[in-house]
């Protein structure tokens, strides 16, 4: 690249120069054929008051010529007849190698009793070749300038490019294993690179994070996977040894490992949900339907698996709503499933649904175990549980809020939560109105 700028601009100050030399040329010819000019305006003078003599005026011109205006003819002559003029009013003469320059003088003067004008033929070979020489020691200097200030570019760019250079040599060495802590030196550069060092800061910070997050994630998959696998292989050494002989343990162990099996299912399709759609790429299949009619299926499908808790839904309004029927049952579902989780034999469970000014809003309460301040911050981080939970036998691996947040979201809807620990909480959904596309 400093190459190919340094060789635009050798050009560039090549043509520039070659521009200036033409223009160069045509003043200082110009300023030659003004003095003759004035020249040829005194001789005409002298030519009409005979004040020089015929050889006193073949010595200063290489030839004259005087034309009767009347009929054009020629009056009187000194010198050869001019030759083709070959550019302009510029004549170069062979074989003698000089040139000369033809001036006409166009007022009328009287020349034995006639009005005439007349035309000169000066030579100007010295005046040529001072301006050669002038030409000649103008293109040197250019020259020797143009290969200074291009050598100066040169160095100029390469001294500017280090930087740049360096960057790409610390980029270039960076890996996703090596990325930690290591980040290009945004002090040590100025204005732009600064920028752009920043920027190349900010990206591998994101980098870095999303890895950071992958390896988590994959680290608290497998650690989830750890425990109903370890349950599974201690029930199958179990079956090996006394499961033939003995029936109770021959049921216990299958029992265990069908819930077990079954947890694991729930456990790899989260997963695989999380991981198909966390980029944003859920592909809804959306449409209108009535929220009201979801929410008293719902409703009845948790009656059912409730047990004794107390199931109702006080307010069940219809509310249209554009979005993925399914998916938007799938999440509202994780919260009623939660609020049978989280709450104990007599506890009760409130589910409503509401129209707000075409906005639907569905609320999912319960009294049950509630949870603290500083664990509502987590509760959709994957993989999170509440220590409160953790140590009671509930089901669950942290993941179903994280999948309902997904969902939401991609419907541009809210979720607001209220917690009060041992005293129940409140989950609120809302689906703003959109309109069918
Ligand atoms: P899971 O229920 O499978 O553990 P979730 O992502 O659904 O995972 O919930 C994350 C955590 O949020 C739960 O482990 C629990 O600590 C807390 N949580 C969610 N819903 C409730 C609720 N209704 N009552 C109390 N705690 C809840």
């Amino acid at each position: 690249m400093t190459y190919r700028i340094a060789m635009n601009f050798a050009i560039l100050f090549l043509v520039t120069g070659l521009f200036l030399l033409f223009l160069f040329l045509l003043i200082r010819m110009k300023s030659i054929a003004g003095t003759y000019r004035v020249m040829a305006e005194d001789f005409a003078y002298a030519i009409e008051t005979g004040r020089m003599s015929e050889e006193e005026l073949a010595e200063k011109c290489a030839s004259l010529c005087v034309i009767s205006s009347e009929n054009k003819e020629e009056v009187y002559r000194i010198g050869e007849e001019p030759g083709r003029l070959f550019w302009g009013k510029w004549m170069f003469c062979r074989p003698k190698g000089t040139l000369q320059v033809y001036i006409r003088h166009k007022a009328p003067l009287v020349f034995s009793g006639a009005e005439c004008s007349v035309e000169f033929l000066f030579e100007c070979t010295g005046e040529w070749n001072q301006l050669f020489r002038e030409w000649r020691s103008f293109a040197f200097w250019y020259l020797g300038i143009t290969v200074i200030a291009v050598f100066v570019c040169f160095v100029l760019i390469q001294t500017e490019l280090l930087p740049i250079r360096t960057m790409a040599e610390q980029v270039n060495r960076l890996t996703l294993q090596n990325i930690h802590g290591r980040r290009l030196n945004e002090e040590g550069t100025e204005n732009e690179l600064k920028v752009l060092a920043a920027v190349i800061n900010r990206m591998l910070d994101r980098m870095e994070e999303t890895y950071e997050s992958q390896k988590q994630f994959v680290s608290e998959a497998s650690h989830e996977l750890q425990t109903p696998i370890t349950v599974l292989q201690g029930y199958s050494s179990m079956l090996r040894r006394w499961g033939s002989e003995d029936r109770e343990v021959l049921a216990e162990s299958v029992k265990a490992i069908e819930e077990e099996a079954k947890s694991m299912q729930e456990l790899v399709e989260k997963l695989l949900f999380l991981s198909r759609h966390e980029r944003k790429k859920l592909p809804f299949a959306k449409e209108r339907f009535d929220m009201a009619e979801v929410v008293s299926e719902l409703e009845k499908e948790f009656d059912y698996l409730s047990g004794h808790r107390e199931m109702s839904c006080p307010v069940c309004e219809s509310v249209s709503v554009y979005g993925d029927r399914q998916l938007i049952k799938q999440a509202l579902r994780v919260f009623l499933d939660n609020a049978v989780k989280y709450t104990n034999d007599g506890d009760r469970i409130c589910v409503y649904c509401r129209n707000r000014s075409g906005a639907c809003e569905v609320v999912v309460e319960d009294s049950g175990i509630g949870m603290k301040k500083e664990e509502l911050e987590h509760i959709f981080a994957r993989f999170y549980r509440a220590d409160t939970v953790r140590g009671k036998n509930i089901d669950g691996h942290g993941l179903g809020l994280s999948i309902a947040r997904l969902i939401i979201d991609g419907h541009a809807g809210k979720i607001t939560i209220r917690s009060q620990y041992t005293k129940g909480s409140s989950f609120m959904i809302t689906i703003p109105r959109q309109r069918s596309k």
